[in-house]
């Protein structure tokens, strides 16, 4: 049977059978996989706790009909086990690992970028300390981008008049100028709006200045963005607290 290998981080994953999983995997070469982790739900498993949610592996998988199968994988990390004891930074990580799976449309097609957001994003909460809620943030907004739908917070979002404009919405793109402000925009302040920029562009100086009053109003907006072009939105995003 043909095998490749890669490194991957687990997204979800599901029981199949008696002691079997289904693993969903967002790869570095390969873009999601589901690969068949078999024997993983036995004690006795030799890798069942690496692929749990938010595990960092390197991963052999064979080829299969349907499914790849994984036949070794190697732990690289386990963010997922880290931010167990703190609920913050539990919550931020399972949305950020449910909304990779959403945004990658096509299974086994490359999605390097996606990849390293995700890596990154796991990285700043979990070994840098950074707030699991700014991170998740400027996770979603900068997944999204990739993803082809980057919001603008400085041009207008329909005729690109320059900014800064008043008016959000969220299925328009972004902020809008007067002449195209649509019925049932919001009015985020002139702070919030710099600090959805800065969320955006990486600028961490911006957001850890921000009042968190402006941060909250921010990450309203982005659950707003994010759920518009979703079509529903993330389960993990409704239970956390910000
Ligand atoms: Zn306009």
């Amino acid at each position: 049977m043909p095998s490749y290998r890669d490194e991957g981080l687990v997204l979800r994953t599901h029981k199949l059978g008696e002691a079997d999983r289904i693993i969903t995997l967002l790869t570095r070469e390969h873009g999601r996989v589901r690969a068949v982790a078999k024997g993983v739900r036995r004690t006795t498993s030799r890798f069942g706790a690496r692929l749990e949610p938010g595990g960092h592996v390197d991963v052999m998988f064979a080829k299969g009909r349907t499914l790849d199968i994984v036949t070794q994988a190697e732990s690289r990390g386990a963010y997922g086990a880290h931010a167990v004891g703190d609920y913050a930074a539990f919550t931020a990580v399972s949305a950020m690992l449910e909304a990779a799976d959403r945004l990658v449309v096509e299974d086994g097609e490359p999605a390097l970028q996606q990849f390293l957001l995700l890596l990154g994003g796991l990285r700043a909460i979990c070994d840098q300390g950074r707030s699991p809620s700014q991170v998740l943030d400027a996770f979603l907004l900068r997944s999204l981008a990739v993803a082809g739908y980057a919001p603008s917070f400085e041009e207008c979002a329909r005729c690109g008049a320059p900014g800064p404009h008043q008016a959000f919405h969220a299925s328009a793109g972004g902020m809008l100028c007067p002449d195209c402000r649509l019925p049932g925009s919001a009015r985020p302040s002139a702070e919030t709006v710099q600090v959805l920029g800065a969320l955006l562009s990486g600028e961490w100086p911006v957001v850890e200045a921000a009042d968190p009053r402006h941060l909250r109003q921010a990450s309203g907006l982005v659950a707003a963005y994010l759920s518009w072009h979703l079509e529903r939105g993330l389960t993990s995003l409704a239970v956390m607290e910000r």
